[in-house]
């Protein structure tokens, strides 16, 4: 593989303090260097004037859907939208059919990335068998296969005993806990467990005040709890949704103007450390039926740039430095990772982003299978037009090279 230069782009990289125009290389999977690179001959040379270079994207809350529903998305059709949205890693969710609950399930899922997948792939595995809320799967073996952590996304573990159990198990092998969120009770409940138990939760798809203010006291008290946000609860309330439409039904549902302000007052001051577009592919028909029988769910790795940086960055709500962080430290701290870095020796995982790129979302321009989008003809400024992971340019200018493929 040939080194990679990326020429006279604004480097920025909040967590490794970086903030300059200059260039990168990457020789093999790591980045080789950073700030004035002279070119030395062979390179594949990128010129990112007026670009903003940013650490390789990571989003850890999308729906893949295989195995079990490939006519919404798949492994390659998910990263490849990934790709497109500069997210070099995804994390995704357990709840495919069967849901993800065993090691041999975690296994296929890392053999199918390996050979089709335009992008990193992490699966979390489910923290109860079946997803059915009553008997903890075996976090040791589902952590040897290769899971980065727990969740029952899509349902809460309703009873205390069995999440009790949950965390306790998960902490013996040190598996993070990612937990889906259905109100502020068991936001508390999960919070009172994790103090008792002296382990780490994050919550999934904050979305009301009183949620937010029960995360920022546990971090107070010192407890490891994390919250993530999603770009359409950041950027949409329910009181500007057209009423209706399937496409704004989201499970938690859109919130008030009054959350939407809690949320992004709660990212801006570091108690959200975590922007994730719980990517949630559904076919024409899902979305097809009476609004209360719709399934909930919307996509959102080709939008998620695009929405924080001409929703909350460009209107001052906040701070670039903030959302830089939020989808590459944050969520590389909540699964215990290695974070994608602008420094020597670090992973070759590169987002160019261009902040004064004017588009308008075109859903069936999407390399996403599905459709299901709420921010269809919307204008945004802000757009990604390259993703480099270990090195590999997967995505220029909307072109997708697939990294299973290639490798
Ligand atoms: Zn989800």
């Amino acid at each position: 593989m040939k080194a990679l230069l990326i020429k006279g782009g604004r480097l920025f990289d909040p967590a490794s303090r970086v903030d300059a125009v200059g260039d990168l290389l990457i020789q093999g999977d790591r980045i080789a260097a950073v700030g004035s690179v002279e070119r030395v001959g062979e390179e594949q040379v990128i010129e990112a004037a007026g670009l903003f270079v940013l650490p390789g994207l990571m989003d850890i809350h999308v729906h893949l859907r295989e195995p079990g529903q490939e006519h919404k998305e798949t492994i390659a059709s998910g990263t490849r939208a990934a790709a497109a949205g500069g997210f070099a890693l995804v994390a995704c969710e357990p709840n495919t059919s069967p849901p993800r609950d065993t090691a041999a399930r975690v296994r296929e899922v890392l053999e199918i990335a390996a050979r089709r997948a335009a992008v990193r792939v992490l699966p979390k595995c489910a923290i109860t068998r079946g997803q059915q809320g009553e008997k903890v799967t075996d976090f040791a073996a589902l952590r040897a296969a290769g899971a980065v952590a727990a969740s029952d996304d899509g349902f809460a573990v309703a009873d205390a005993g069995v999440m009790r159990e949950a965390m306790a198990a998960a902490k013996r092998v040190r598996l993070p806990l990612t937990v889906h969120v259905d109100g502020p009770e068991m936001v508390e409940r999960d919070i009172g467990l994790a103090a008792e138990l002296d382990w780490r939760v994050h919550f999934s798809h904050v979305s009301l005040a009183e949620e937010v203010e029960l995360i920022a006291g546990a971090r107070d008290r010192g407890l490891r709890v994390s919250g993530e946000a999603t770009p359409h609860h950041l950027s949409l309330c329910a009181e500007e949704a057209p009423e209706g439409d399937a496409n704004f039904r989201v499970n938690p549902p859109l919130r008030s103007a009054r959350d939407r302000a809690a949320l992004r007052q709660g990212l801006a001051d570091g108690v959200i450390s975590v922007i994730a577009s719980d990517h949630a592919p559904h076919s024409a028909e899902d979305k097809a039926q009476p609004y209360d029988q719709a399934r909930p769910g919307v996509i959102g790795l080709e939008t998620t740039v695009g929405v924080i940086w001409g929703e909350l960055i460009r209107s001052g709500l906040v701070a670039l430095e903030t959302v830089v962080k939020a989808t590459t430290s944050g969520p590389a701290e909540v699964l215990g990772i290695e974070a994608p870095a602008l420094r020597e020796g670090a992973m070759g995982d590169v987002a160019l982003v261009d902040p004064e790129c004017d588009w308008v979302v075109d859903p069936e321009q999407f390399q996403s299978k599905a459709r299901n989008c709420p921010f269809a003809g919307r204008k945004l400024r802000g757009k990604a037009v390259a993703t480099i992971v270990g090195g590999r340019v997967v995505m220029r200018e909307d072109e997708i090279m697939e990294l299973g493929a290639a490798a």
